[in-house]
């Protein structure tokens, strides 16, 4: 570790976009960290490139008889620190570069969070909403068993994320076990709990998210009873952190998923939306829009929305060079892997705006992941408080932390949360050491 490392090559002209952008942002966040722990370039491009990764061709016969043939990947990026973990996405927007840059980060929060696993991610470009739910099994089915050589309780263990649930882990979970002869809880996390899921796991990344979203009010001076909040993004991380965020009595007042926007009717001192509301209109039509207890704005301008705290939990890079300086909200927690990209990251440290990391913010359900891979292996469940209260203690440690690192070395969350994950991940790499 003697030479300090140079940051990553500059970029090529031409920006790169799509998941090429997230990939390089995520490659300069590994490269700072690596600066500001005067580690030396080798240890970079050991942690810049996935260890190993596999791209599949999934056939897909459709319901009406035609036959399609999707691609999926599967990138385990580190796994020096125990098997590789990480989602399952289901979406048109997939593509390599984006999997490789969410198996990083993948890496980066079980580290910080020090659960045993390294970081993974897989992904099938398709879009979900234009699937039958055969469909949806048979592809998930396919991309199992294409990638079942690389995954396993000890090797790799996929979970939900964009556009999967725990239907399809329940599917991966019964492919997995049918091809190895036996049932194989530990392969999957984020299973139903009828089938060896544990109690608060679908609650756990939005339970997470709000943990920390309240322990930085907090740092900031701010009651959360007199907070206001807008939500990007109402699946299974948005709507919890909405409703939880609202139990903890902050008012709620704009929230948005890929149809619409709304936001509170009420003057800026009142309740904000009502959740529960919400809720039932999102499980009747299946989506915010069109709910008549709030109005309907856009999406650009729920970012912009005058509220103390942002949580975008929806999709990478959404918050960008050319709307980043619009935010009003005294603090970003990110619910999504990505929303902001470098260049916002920029802007909003400028104008002085708190932004929780991912890696940090997130990672409550990778945590109850980890509590569901020890109670399947151990055939012994635990009791929702039992999750619950731990997950709340790993949370509020890893704030703690993560603050104390920033203090420390003068830098901003992401850069004390990424540099924590790499001297952990590179400490594991020395005392392993090269093979051969
Ligand atoms: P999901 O598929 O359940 O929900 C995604 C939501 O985002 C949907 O409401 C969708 O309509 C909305 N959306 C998509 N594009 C949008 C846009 N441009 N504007 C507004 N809304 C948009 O996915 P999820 O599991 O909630 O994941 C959301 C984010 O959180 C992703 O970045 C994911 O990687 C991350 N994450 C998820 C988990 C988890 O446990 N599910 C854990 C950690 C991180």
């Amino acid at each position: 570790m003697e030479d300090r490392a140079s940051a990553p090559a500059a970029p090529a002209a031409a920006r790169p976009v799509g998941g090429a952008a997230t990939l390089a942002d995520a490659r300069a966040q590994l490269a700072a960290a690596v600066e500001l722990l005067g580690y030396d370039r080798g240890t970079y491009e050991l942690l810049a490139a996935p260890r190993r990764e596999v791209t599949v061709s999934i056939p897909l016969r459709r319901d009406d008889g035609s036959v399609e043939v999707l691609t999926g990947h599967r990138v385990q990026h580190n796994y020096s620190r125990g098997p590789g973990k990480g989602g399952v996405r289901f979406s048109p927007q997939v593509d390599l570069d984006e999997v490789r840059a969410l198996a990083m980060w993948m890496t980066w929060k079980c580290a910080l969070l020090d659960v045993p696993y390294g970081g993974a991610k897989g992904g099938v470009r398709i879009d979900p909403r234009q699937c039958s739910t055969a469909e949806l099994e048979r592809v998930t089915r396919r991309f199992t068993s294409e990638i079942s050589p690389l995954i396993g309780p000890t090797q790799d263990v996929p979970a939900p994320d964009v556009g999967t649930d725990e239907q399809t882990m329940a599917w991966m979970m019964d492919t997995y076990s049918v091809g190895a002869g036996h049932t194989v809880l530990g392969v999957v996390t984020g299973k139903p709990v009828a089938l060896g899921g544990s109690l608060g796991r679908a609650s756990a990344t939005s339970r997470g998210v709000v943990h920390v979203a309240l322990a930085a009010l907090g740092h900031l001076g701010l009651d959360p009873r007199r907070s206001t909040a807008a939500v990007q993004g109402f699946g299974k991380v948005g709507r919890g952190t909405a409703r939880f965020l609202a139990e903890a009595g902050v008012a709620v007042r704009a929230v948005s998923d890929q149809d619409g926007a709304v936001a509170a009717l009420d003057g800026a001192g009142g309740p904000g939306l009502d959740v529960a509301a919400l809720e039932a209109h999102v499980d009747a039509t299946g989506s915010v829009a069109g709910f008549r207890g709030g109005v309907r704005v856009t999406g650009e301008e729920l970012l912009a929305a005058d509220v103390d705290l942002l949580v975008p939990a929806a999709v990478e890079g959404v918050l960008h060079e050319g709307n980043a300086a619009d935010v009003r909200a005294r603090l970003v927690v990110e619910g999504a892997n990505g929303p902001t990209t470098a260049a916002a990251d920029a802007l909003l440290a400028e104008r002085g705006v708190l932004v929780v990391p991912d890696i940090l913010a997130n990672a409550g359900g990778v945590i109850v992941s980890y509590f569901e891979w020890v109670q399947a292996n151990q055939a012994y469940w635990w009791s929702e408080d039992e999750v619950e209260s731990r997950l709340a203690d790993r949370m509020t440690s890893a704030w703690d932390q993560v603050l104390a690192q920033s203090q420390r070395h003068g830098v901003d969350l992401r850069a004390a949360a990424t540099s924590l994950a790499v001297q952990r991940v590179t400490e594991a790499h020395v005392l392993r050491g090269l093979y051969p």
